[in-house]
């Protein structure tokens, strides 16, 4: 974390810090039959992430994705909890917090992604500064942190997620990995684009299962062109909602309440070997 540009920056230090103060989005006592999930919205207004190459912020593309997953899993028979609602402020800690005091399936934090100033070149778009990839980097990028307790049970979620996106055509953005400053993640399964980053913090405090997902690369002319696009859009949400199904099923299937955050989801990871 030493001599970045802005965008990454900026997505950085509110994904390890964050600001404070928040309010639940939504806890509905009447729906304890559905199967809860935690959407996080990345960042915030005040910390809006990286700066898309069309000079727009990155939590504008967080929160409306998050707006259709959480209208998706409503009509998949769910019952999504936001972290936050659009135009409120939040800490990491406190996002993290919401996810342990529900008994929820699985926390999903979800993100669009930059790439290090090396990668980057500043343009004009509009008059306004933004920043472009020097050679082409798009895909996607899933996250997990071993800090958290229920990190086996995180990384089946991440392969079912990973899976579903492959089926899409999308591939993973290995870029993380790359031997530079401010990368060098490990990859867990670099077919599915699983990187091992244990201190993100909404991953690690979080008590159930956890993962990142970077939608695609804001930062590229061509996945930025991608990830807009409402059919691409509805595909990614589906393969959110078709994971989140699988991963369910197979607690069931192995007789194991995956509703019911932690620390007793230890050694089931071979089942998706
Ligand atoms: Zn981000």
């Amino acid at each position: 974390m030493k001599q970045r540009t802005l965008p990454v920056i900026l997505c950085v230090v509110i994904i390890l810090l964050g600001p404070p103060s928040f309010t639940d989005a939504r806890s509905d006592d009447a729906s304890f039959e559905k199967p809860v999930v935690i959407i996080d919205p990345g960042h915030t207004n005040k910390m809006p992430g990286a700066v898309s190459i069309t000079g727009k912020y990155e939590v504008t593309y967080n929160d409306n994705l998050v707006s259709m997953i959480s209208k998706a899993l409503i009509g998949a028979g769910f019952d999504p909890i936001l972290t936050r609602n659009p135009n409120q402020e939040i800490t990491l800690e406190d996002r993290a917090s919401i996810a342990n005091s529900h008994h929820a399936l699985a926390m999903l934090s979800i993100h669009h992604d930059s790439a290090q100033g090396v990668y980057l070149e500043s343009i004009e778009q509009n008059g306004k500064k933004t920043y472009q990839t020097r050679k082409p980097i798009s895909g996607y990028s899933i996250f997990v942190s071993k800090k958290n307790q229920e990190f086996e049970r995180s990384f089946i979620f991440a392969k079912l997620l990973g899976e579903e996106l492959i089926k899409l055509g999308r591939k993973p953005t290995l870029h993380h990995a790359e031997p530079i400053p401010g990368e060098g993640r490990p990859l867990l399964d670099a077919e599915l684009g699983i990187y091992q980053y244990d201190d993100l913090v909404v991953l690690k405090q979080t008590k159930i299962p956890a993962v990142l997902l970077e939608i695609g690369v804001i930062v590229d002319r061509f996945d930025e062109a991608y990830v807009t696009r409402r059919d691409h859009q509805e595909s990614i949400v589906n393969a959110i909602v078709i994971s989140l199904r699988e991963f369910k099923n197979r607690g069931a299937e192995t007789g194991t309440d995956l509703n019911l955050g932690g620390g007793s989801g230890s050694g089931r990871s071979n089942q998706l070997k």
